[in-house]
């Protein structure tokens, strides 16, 4: 896959605020929060999409939410509750393709995350 923005910061090639890192992935304050707190927990290894993980990429998958959960009993925000998502391709919001997980805290959060009128 192509190098994205995400690869940049992994590599400290351009500056982010970072709040955590271990041998498999990098937290780092979102640029533009939607919430009091919003960081973004992706793994060091580029996966584009969620469309791209391969079965050998469940580790670190399932890593991201352990980093998330590890931060938000950092933070203090683990049991007021928080939000973890992953968009994926166009409809889901994605614009990044370096998978990411975002991690929103210190408000609470509506359901659906969505404000258009579209009936399902
Ligand atoms: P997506 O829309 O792909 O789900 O989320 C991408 C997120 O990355 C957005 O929330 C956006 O604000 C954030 N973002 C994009 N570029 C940068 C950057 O250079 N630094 C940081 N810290 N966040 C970024």
């Amino acid at each position: 896959m192509s190098e994205t923005i995400f690869t940049k910061i992994i590599n400290r090639e351009i500056p982010a605020d970072i709040i955590y890192e271990d041998d498999l992935v990098l937290a780092f304050n979102d640029i533009n929060p939607q919430a009091p707190t919003h960081f973004l927990v992706i793994p060091k290894k580029p996966i584009a999409t969620i469309n791209d993980i391969k079965s050998e990429d469940r580790e670190v998958v399932g890593h991201l939410y352990l980093a998330a959960a590890k931060i938000a009993q950092q933070q203090g925000f683990a049991q007021q509750g928080y939000r973890a998502v992953m968009n994926c391709n166009e409809y889901g919001g994605q614009t990044v393709y370096h998978i990411h997980l975002h991690v929103l805290a210190g408000k609470p959060m509506g359901w659906p995350p969505y404000q258009d009128t579209l009936k399902v």
